[in-house]
């Protein structure tokens, strides 16, 4: 399996897991970065050594397997300390072919069992925490770290003010979705809706580029998942219960005001206070 690869801004590129999944490198002068190892599939590092041969450092969007997943082709990775149980629990090779199984099975099935085979092994690599106000620099280009927990409690979003470019993760998805913590390492509503404020608030870009759909989108986005989670939160819409592929619990849509976009939780994750209970 060999990932599609698109340069969708300057030296930064998309490299996709067969249309389901996205991981990106950033290329500076000196240094390059990559921006999660999606599920752990085919030789990832030989294809970013195809694009670059400068040193490179290793971060994660949050801990889940079809960011984590292929962590261990590389000898270390930087990601948020709230994520590293995630990305030890979440990342084993039977999670990781679970993913597979349904979302390659599902979206494009003539490709599972070339998925299946590409499938790389469990091994041991290290971890190492990054926090909120670290930049890793590149030479003429920084990657600054922004706390956003919301989809995961450790979901980090990265700055690039050279190019205007939010790199998000799964925060900003069409189809977001907030597990409880004690399902997929998740948090509530209601602080998803309080780090999309703080993204909002945050200058220096104006495109999002995440990691399921279209890769980029304008910062609009953000606004758009404000306003959704905001009438979650103040009792304006209901969801309802549905379950549509690995995506199972109350999904919540306002089709005139944000088409094409729906946001999912567990129902009973909605406000802080619900966590105590989860
Ligand atoms: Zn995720």
């Amino acid at each position: 399996m060999k990932h599609k690869v698109q340069e969708i801004a300057p030296n930064t590129w998309c490299l996709k897991e067969y249309g389901v999944v996205q991981a990106f490198l950033v290329v500076g002068n000196e240094y390059a970065a990559l921006l999660d190892t999606g599920d752990g599939m085919g030789d990832l590092r030989s294809e970013v050594r195809e694009i670059t041969e400068k040193p490179l450092y290793v971060l994660n969007t949050h801990g889940h397997l079809d960011h984590a997943g292929g962590n261990s082709q590389f000898p270390v990775v930087y990601l948020s300390p709230n994520d590293f149980e995630a990305s030890e629990a979440m990342c084993t090779y039977a999670m990781r072919k679970w993913y597979v199984d349904t979302r390659i099975g599902r979206f494009c099935p003539e490709y599972l069992t070339e998925a299946q085979e590409s499938l790389i092994p469990d091994r041991p690599y290290a971890r190492i925490g990054i926090r909120e106000g670290m930049v890793v620099t590149l030479g003429g280009r920084n990657l600054e770290v922004i706390e956003t927990p919301g989809h995961t409690v450790g979901s980090l979003c990265f700055l690039d003010r050279k190019e205007h470019l939010l790199f998000t993760g799964d925060m900003a998805n069409d189809g977001t979705i907030v597990h409880k913590k004690n399902q997929f390492y998740g948090s509530t509503v209601e602080t998803y809706h309080r780090s999309m404020k703080k993204l909002w608030n945050l200058d220096g870009y104006d495109y999002v580029v995440r990691c399921h759909g279209e890769a980029l989108k304008t910062k609009d986005q953000i606004k758009k998942l404000i306003g959704l989670t905001g009438k979650i939160l103040d009792g304006t819409l209901t969801g309802i219960r549905d379950t549509q592929g690995i995506r199972d619990g109350v999904c919540y849509r306002l089709e005139e005001e944000y088409p094409g976009m729906d946001f999912w939780c567990d129902g009973d994750n909605i406000f802080d206070n619900d966590r105590r209970k989860n």
